[in-house]
């Protein structure tokens, strides 16, 4: 659904110009990549250096977009700059992208800004920038310390990159997660148990890890690699190993020591406001929820013509936001707390939810003072869980 911009204008300013003048989390999205993964459903295109700087002024124009319809700069609480590979951007380019972000965004005391990195494109000079500057977590892709899956999945960084990676990152101070993947070819419980162990050795804090999926529209979603391992093993396997090496699973794909979550991440599965800028990027602010266009060229031409580059804009009904509400406050630890969800939602919302809880499986679900989470087996079948609340 496009809008005009002045249709636009006037939906953000009739009922949304609170939330956007309110705290919030900011996530900035940079879309370019080496090249495409096969299995990546993520927006991103390979990187030409020209494509790259025209980004750079298109990225501070939408700010100052947003800032001006907020009536200042943007207060933000947490800060994610993901993608794409933002580790693509040199020093020059980093240095404009945190010009832009201090021009228009200001900054909450308690700040968390977190980062995307890849092994085969972070330098010294990144991890440096961003010491000297706002950014308190580093989440890495590392995927995979197996020379052999990595290859399969045409990462260009091997083992040994993202071991030196890794290393440097715990090395600087920096609060460090790791992404993995399993269910990969080939991946067995050993292979994915040295994984596990060489992370954990390198003193990481933080674990994110997701099973491969086929994605529609992507090289493997229409032509499926063979011999792909079953993931809930694997699973089954971390959530058993990495609670025993001291780590909290406080979402189905998260894992970190006590009080090392993330807490951009937390803002979304709360339901909290947040404004997501770049291409393909999706934001929400007290139930209007919109995503920016994902084609670069499009955003290019939104942006010199001065419109914010909305593509796609919803306004949920009541109803839908408590049900998505639940959805969301379900794939953490934390679960849905009763006292907020009727607050936020109402009562009638609130027995809804109940009514559905009641009929999972008890060992599936644990309440607990008003709190009703998932367990380590609900968390293992969610998927099939939450299609009861739609
Ligand atoms: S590096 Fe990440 S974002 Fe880029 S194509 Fe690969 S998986 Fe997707």
């Amino acid at each position: 659904m496009r809008k005009n911009r002045s249709d636009r204008v006037n939906l953000l300013n009739e009922s949304f110009v609170l939330a956007l003048s309110s705290p919030l989390s900011l996530y900035v999205h940079i879309p370019f990549c080496v090249r495409k993964c096969p299995y990546c459903a993520f927006y991103s295109v390979v990187s030409k250096a020209s494509e790259i700087d025209k980004f750079m002024n298109c990225l501070d124009e939408e700010l100052k977009l947003w800032a001006a319809l907020a009536g200042g700069k943007i207060k933000v609480q947490t800060l994610y700059i993901g993608g794409g590979t933002p580790t693509l951007l040199n020093h020059w380019q980093w240095e404009r992208l945190i010009s832009s972000l201090e021009r228009y965004v200001d900054f909450l005391p308690f700040l968390e800004a977190s980062v995307e990195a890849n092994p085969g494109s972070l330098t010294a000079d990144h991890i440096k920038l961003w010491r000297s500057w706002r950014i308190t977590r580093v989440s890495l892709g590392v995927q995979s310390l197996d020379d052999g899956e990595l290859q399969l999945l045409k990462r260009p960084h091997s083992a040994h990159d993202a071991a030196d990676a890794i290393a440097a990152l715990v090395a600087s101070g920096l609060d460090v997660s790791v992404d993995l993947i399993f269910g990969l070819p080939g991946q067995t419980i050993q292979s994915w148990h040295r994984t596990l162990k060489d992370c954990l050795n390198f003193g990481i804090r933080h674990l994110s890890i997701y099973e491969l999926t086929l994605e529609e529209g992507t090289p493997w979603g229409e032509c499926p690699p063979s011999g792909l391992t079953e993931g809930y093993p694997l699973y089954r396997f971390a959530q058993w190993y990495l609670p025993k090496k001291g780590f909290i699973q406080y979402e189905i794909a998260s894992f970190s020591l006590p009080r090392h979550w993330c807490r951009h991440n937390i803002a979304y599965w709360q339901g909290e406001n947040f404004l997501g800028v770049g291409p393909g990027a999706w934001g929400y602010l007290d139930g209007f929820r919109y995503g920016n266009t994902r084609e670069i060229n499009d955003y290019f031409d939104q942006i010199t013509s001065e419109n914010l580059p909305v593509e796609y804009q919803e306004i949920l009904p009541q109803d839908k936001q408590a049900t998505e509400a639940a959805i969301l406050a379900l794939r953490t630890r934390w679960g849905v707390t009763a006292t907020t969800f009727k607050r936020k939602y109402g009562w009638k919302a609130y027995r809804k939810f109940l009514d559905t809880w009641e009929k999972l499986p008890s060992d599936c679900r644990a309440a607990c003072r008003g709190r009703h989470a998932f367990t380590p087996k609900g968390f293992r079948i969610a998927n099939a869980l939450w299609e009861n609340f739609l």
